[in-house]
């Protein structure tokens, strides 16, 4: 059994709460360190479920937290990998335009990429296209040489191990379930035990929202879950792709799109969709929450961004449920994909945080209360960065709460 009082607590053991942890475990080896996870073992959810690619920068605001966190992010990520032994490639990718309207969207993104500090950008013409992507279709495209793939699972099992031989405490099947403020200190219950801190960092994923109100802040915004559905290639056909064939990205949605994924396991998938999950950690179609329902409904920012983006939210909810629709949306990258050619494959939900005028955060977002920092927004690429937003949350928590 784990002692009962720390200088530190962490809640979620995802990539983002144990970057965390690693780095406090890096810079103050001498402090008490306990992470508390809800499930069986790290990375069960968005960290464990997600598309593994190594981003590279070149989507993101420059100047933004995560044009800056992801680029520094990716390559502390590749050198990672490298260190560890931990499957990775930096296989590249490009970016098509399939119509004259996305030809400018590729050239400022083109300029963005270069502004966020990325080299090696370039835009090609159909025939070297096919050249990279010989099954690709497209008009023009932006080849991106340094986005990779590898495993988030794997490279979490990894962050756990050194966090646990630098001798803090990482606690499984152990959901914080009620959280009090005491004079000095944060005491957490949870079926493992009670356990008290002069700090608390929520990495909670899906639940930070819950997380920082548990506590007694409020945190201004509510965690949509956003599920992204895949279909896998059949094997046979999976030399359709040689790395990564994305679509133009409409800037208003970014994480909206299709695309082809080849894994570091050699699997090429498509996908993923973003449809409204009925539940926080609803991977299937007919997984419902009704606590997670209704508090969604009664959120105002809900129903002000169904009113705004409600057709955009059929579309998706379209290709979800028709096979065809959503084969033909990766058609228009691979025109030669035939319906037969895919199967099912598997999912993930993504946390995305809205907020009361129906605004979906853009960027990744953190915000100090009392002795607890909450990370409340940190959807992709933050598995890409998490070890450097792993950096700038021990920076915050330095600054905010003190430690030391
Ligand atoms: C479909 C999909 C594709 C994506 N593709 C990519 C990609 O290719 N590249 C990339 O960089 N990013 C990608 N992302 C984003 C990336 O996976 C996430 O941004 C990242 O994993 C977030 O990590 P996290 O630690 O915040 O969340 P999580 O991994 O969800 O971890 C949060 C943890 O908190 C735990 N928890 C929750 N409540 C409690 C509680 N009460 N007590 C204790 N523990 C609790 C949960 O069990 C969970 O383990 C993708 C995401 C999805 C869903």
């Amino acid at each position: 059994m784990a002692d009962s009082h720390y200088d530190v607590i962490i809640i979620g053991g995802g990539a983002v709460g144990l970057g965390v942890a690693l780095e406090i475990t890096r810079r103050f080896p001498h402090r008490r360190l306990l992470v508390l996870e809800k499930e069986s073992g790290v990375a069960r959810h968005q960290s464990g479920h997600n598309s593994g690619v190594i981003h590279s920068g070149v989507y993101y605001k420059p100047g933004s937290l995560k044009a800056r966190l992801c680029v520094a992010g990716a390559a502390a990520m590749v050198e990672f990998c490298r260190e560890h032994g931990i499957l990775h490639r930096v296989c590249g990718k490009v970016i098509v335009a399939t119509n004259a309207d996305e030809l400018s969207r590729l050239e400022e993104l083109r300029h963005r990429g270069e502004a966020n500090g990325l080299t090696g950008l370039r835009l090609i013409g159909p025939e070297e296209l096919r050249e990279i992507e010989p099954h690709a279709s497209g008009i023009r495209a932006l080849v991106v040489p340094s986005t990779g793939v590898t495993d988030y699972a794997a490279v979490c099992e990894k962050y756990a191990e050194l966090i646990a031989a630098r001798g803090a405490t990482i606690l499984t099947s152990a959901a914080a379930t009620a959280i009090r403020r005491r004079n000095d200190e944060i005491a957490i219950e949870t079926p493992r035990g009670a356990f008290s801190a002069s700090s608390l960092i929520n990495c909670a994923g899906l639940f930070s929202d819950r997380i920082a109100r548990m506590a007694g802040d409020e945190p201004e915004m509510m965690i949509v879950p956003f599920r992204g559905e895949y279909y896998d290639l059949k094997p046979e056909r999976a030399p359709l792709v040689r790395a990564l064939i994305y679509p133009v990205p409409d800037p208003r949605f970014p994480f909206l799109g299709v695309h082809f994924t080849r894994r570091i396991t050699e699997r090429v998938d498509g996908g993923p969709n973003a449809v409204l999950a009925l539940a926080r950690e609803g991977y299937r179609y007919f997984d419902i929450s009704v606590r997670d329902l209704t508090s969604s409904l009664a959120f105002s920012g809900f129903w002000r961004m169904a009113a705004q983006h409600w057709r955009k939210g059929i579309g998706e909810w379209h290709r979800s449920v028709s096979k065809p629709a959503f084969v033909r949306a990766l058609q228009r990258l691979l025109p030669e994909l035939a319906e037969d050619d895919l199967a099912p494959g598997g999912s993930g939900v993504r946390a995305q945080a809205l907020k009361p005028d129906g605004s979906l955060v853009d960027d990744f977002l953190f915000v100090s209360a009392s002795r607890a920092l909450h990370v409340l927004n940190v959807p992709s690429p933050a598995a890409t960065a998490s070890l450097v937003i792993g950096k700038k949350i021990v920076d915050i928590a330095a600054r905010d709460l003190g430690l030391k």
